[in-house]
C-alpha cells in the first residue's frame, strides 16, 4: 500500500534520517518506536503524503483510504461533534454540501426551466456517489461509534470546544472510524485517554482489518497490537519481527554479541600493540612486526553500541514556602451552563505529592488551571499560602508555548535574568544542543515541546509544581529521569497522569474527583485502589434480615 524506498530527510542541511526503506501491506500491524525527537512523526508524515523526502521516493497506493490522527489534534470547525465527525472526508462534506445546494436549487425550479436536466442529473450522479462513501447510513453509523466511545446521545450536540482533552481525543478517533479506513496512521492515540477509553480503541484496534501504523511509547499497547517494530533511532531505521517485548529481547541480545565483539576486538588489538611495542627496535622481529603493523591498519573496528542521550536534571531545591501551600474553599466553577464545580474544597499542605485522579472530563484540568491562576473561576476562595512559589506544566504545549519563538528566546522568557550560557546548559540538559536552540518551537516534535516547558519550569524554580499530564509525549527514558527529578523534589506536587506507575512511585496521596467532588485518599495509587476495592466490597455486603 505504501512503499518508501531509499528515503532521507534533512533539516537545515543536516540528516534526520538518510536511506530508509519501509513498505505497508494490507493489514500490516506496525508499531513506531524511539527516542523523542527521532522522526517518527516525520516518517509518518511521508507515509501520509503530506511530506516530501528529501531523497528517495514515497509511493502510496491510488485511491486507499487513509485515517490519519496527529500528535497534537488539530482545532477543527468548532461545530457539534455529530457534524464534525460526519465530515469523514473533505470529499463526503463537499458531496453532502453540494446536494444540499442542488436540491434547495431543484425546489426553486419552474418546471419548463431550461437547466433542471442538468440539475437532476448531476443530484442523481452524487446520490450514486454519496451512498458508495456510505453516506446515507452515515448518521446511524456516527451515533453508534459515539455511544461507544462513552459520549452520551444528550452531548452530540455539544461543541467541539466544550469538550476536555480526552473527550476531543475520542472526537477525532470517531471521525476516523467512520470513514472506514483501509489503513490507520495513529500518532500516539493513547495520549489524553482515560483507562477505560483507551481499552474500547485497544480492543477495537485489536479487531481493525486494514493496515495499522501506530506510533506509540506504550508498551503494554504495542505489545497486544502490533506484530512488527519499526525502531527509529539516531538516523538509523530498522525493523524487528514480533511485538514490543519481542524487539526488546532481540534489541538486548544483538546489543550482547556487539559488546562481546567489541571486548574480543580491543583485547586482540591489545595484544597485537603490546608485540609491536617490544620487539620494534629488534631487527630479528622486523618484518613480522611491519606485518603486525598492517593487520592493525586493515583490521574492521567493531563500533561499541552508541550510549543513548538522556535527559540530566534534578529539580533545584525551592525556596520553602509556609505549611498551608493552596486554600480552595467553595469554588464554584462554570463553563456557559455546564456547572463543573459547586461548592469544592481542599487544602493542600506543604510537602503533599497528590494525583488527581477521574475520569475524561471530570474537571481535573480544569481545577489545575484554576490552582495555577490560568483561568478564573466564578465564585470562592483559591489562596497561596506564604512564599508559595507555583510551577505550571500545561497539558497541551501548544497552549503554553510560543510557536514562533525560537527555543532559547522561550526558554529565557522563562528567566530574564539569567544568562546565556546557563540558559544553553540547562537546555544541553534537556538535549538541545548546538543548532537546535534556534529551532522554532512549532518544528519541535512532541517530546521536544515537553522538554521545553520542563526546562522553563526548572528556570524558575517553584516550590508548588503543577503538573498536567507531564509524561503524554515523552520517551519512555526520559519518562524515568523524569520520575526521578519528581521523587527527589522537596517541594509541594499536584499531578495528574494516566500513568498509574508514576503515581505509584510519587504520590502520597489521591484526590478522585467525578462529577464536581472529591475524595482524598492517603497512599499511593495502589493504597487508593485497594480501598476502593473494600469500599465496593462492602457496598454490596447487604446483611441478611435476622431470622426469628
Ligand atoms: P516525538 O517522540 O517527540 O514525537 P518524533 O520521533 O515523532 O518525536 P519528529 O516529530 O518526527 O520526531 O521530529 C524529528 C526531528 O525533526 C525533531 O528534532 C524536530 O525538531 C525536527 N524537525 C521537524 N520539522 C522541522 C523543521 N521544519 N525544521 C527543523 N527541524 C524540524
Ligand atoms: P481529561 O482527562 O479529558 O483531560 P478533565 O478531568 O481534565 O478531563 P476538564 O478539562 O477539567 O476535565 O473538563 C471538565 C468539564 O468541563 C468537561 O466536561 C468539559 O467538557 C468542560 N469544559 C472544559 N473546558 C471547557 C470550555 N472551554 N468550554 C466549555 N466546557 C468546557
Amino acid at each position: 500500500m505504501i512503499f518508501l524506498s531509499n528515503v532521507a530527510k534533512f533539516f537545515h542541511g543536516k540528516p534526520l534520517f538518510r536511506e530508509v526503506s519501509l513498505s505497508i501491506h494490507r493489514g500490516d500491524r506496525t508499531g513506531i518506536v524511539g527516542p523523542n525527537g527521532a522522526g517518527k512523526s516525520t516518517i509518518l508524515g511521508m507515509m501520509e503524503g503530506t511530506l516530501l523526502p528529501d531523497e528517495g521516493e514515497v509511493s502510496i497506493e491510488k485511491r486507499i483510504r487513509m485515517g490519519i490522527l496527529h500528535q497534537e489534534l488539530i482545532k477543527g470547525n468548532d461545530g457539534p461533534i455529530l457534524q464534525e465527525v460526519m465530515n469523514v472526508s473533505d470529499e463526503v462534506k463537499q458531496i453532502r454540501d453540494r446536494l444540499r445546494e442542488l436540491e434547495r436549487q431543484m425546489s426553486r425550479l419552474s418546471e419548463d426551466s431550461s437547466n433542471a436536466d442538468a440539475l437532476i442529473e448531476e443530484h442523481g450522479k452524487l446520490q450514486h456517489a454519496f451512498e458508495s462513501f456510505g453516506g446515507y447510513t452515515l448518521e446511524a453509523r456516527a451515533h453508534k461509534v459515539l455511544a461507544g466511545l462513552g459520549f452520551d446521545p444528550a452531548d452530540v450536540n455539544r461543541r467541539w470546544s466544550e469538550f476536555s482533552g480526552g473527550w476531543r481525543m475520542r472526537v477525532a478517533l470517531a471521525k476516523i472510524l467512520l470513514s472506514e479506513p483501509d489503513i490507520l496512521l495513529l500518532d500516539e492515540p493513547t495520549n489524553h485517554l482515560d483507562l477505560e477509553s483507551l481499552l474500547w480503541v485497544e480492543e477495537y484496534l485489536s479487531n481493525f482489518k486494514g493496515a495499522l501504523v501506530l506510533v506509540s511509547h506504550d508498551r503494554a499497547f504495542l505489545n497486544r497490537l502490533v506484530t512488527r517494530i519499526v525502531e527509529v533511532d539516531r538516523g538509523k531505521v530498522s525493523v524487528y519481527t514480533g511485538n514490543y517485548d519481542q524487539y526488546e529481547r532481540t534489541r538486548a541480545m544483538q546489543e550482547d554479541v556487539i559488546v562481546a565483539a567489541y571486548k574480543n576486538q580491543q583485547e586482540k588489538i591489545k595484544r597485537i600493540q603490546k608485540f609491536i611495542d617490544q620487539n620494534r627496535v629488534k631487527a630479528r622481529t622486523a618484518s613480522r612486526v611491519q606485518s603486525r603493523v598492517k593487520m592493525l591498519e586493515k583490521l574492521e573496528t567493531v563500533e561499541p553500541p552508541a550510549q543513548a542521550r538522556t535527559l540530566k536534571f534534578t529539580f533545584p531545591q525551592p525556596p520553602p514556602s509556609g505549611r498551608r501551600v493552596l486554600e480552595i474553599s467553595d469554588l464554584v466553577k462554570r463553563y456557559g451552563e455546564k456547572t463543573v464545580y459547586d461548592g469544592f474544597s481542599i487544602n493542600i499542605e506543604r510537602g503533599d505529592r497528590i494525583g488527581l485522579v477521574g475520569p475524561n472530563g471530570a474537571g481535573k484540568s480544569t481545577l489545575m488551571k484554576i490552582a495555577a491562576g490560568v483561568i478564573s473561576h466564578d465564585d470562592g476562595i483559591v489562596k497561596y499560602g506564604h512564599n508559595v512559589k507555583p510551577g505550571y506544566f500545561a497539558q497541551h504545549q501548544s497552549e503554553a508555548l510560543t510557536s514562533e519563538r525560537t527555543v532559547l528566546e522561550e526558554a529565557y522568557s522563562a528567566s530574564p535574568g539569567i544568562t546565556e550560557q546557563e540558559v544553553r546548559n540547562l537546555l544541553g540538559a534537556f538535549l538541545f544542543s548546538g543548532d537546535d536552540v534556534y529551532k522554532k518551537v512549532k518544528v519541535l516534535s512532541g517530546g521536544e515541546k515537553s522538554r521545553l516547558a520542563l526546562t522553563r519550569i526548572l528556570l524558575s524554580p517553584p516550590n508548588l509544581l503543577l503538573m498536567d499530564e507531564p509524561t503524554n509525549h515523552l520517551d519512555i527514558s526520559s519518562c524515568e529521569i523524569l520520575e526521578q527529578g519528581l521523587s527527589k523534589f522537596d517541594g509541594t506536587l499536584i499531578l495528574i497522569t494516566h500513568d498509574r506507575r508514576l503515581m505509584n512511585a510519587i504520590c502520597t496521596g489521591i484526590l478522585e474527583i467525578e462529577k464536581g467532588s472529591a475524595e482524598y485518599f492517603i497512599g499511593n495509587y495502589e493504597d487508593y485502589q485497594y480501598k476502593k476495592k473494600l469500599m465496593a466490597a462492602e457496598e454490596d455486603f447487604i446483611p441478611e434480615s435476622p431470622k426469628p
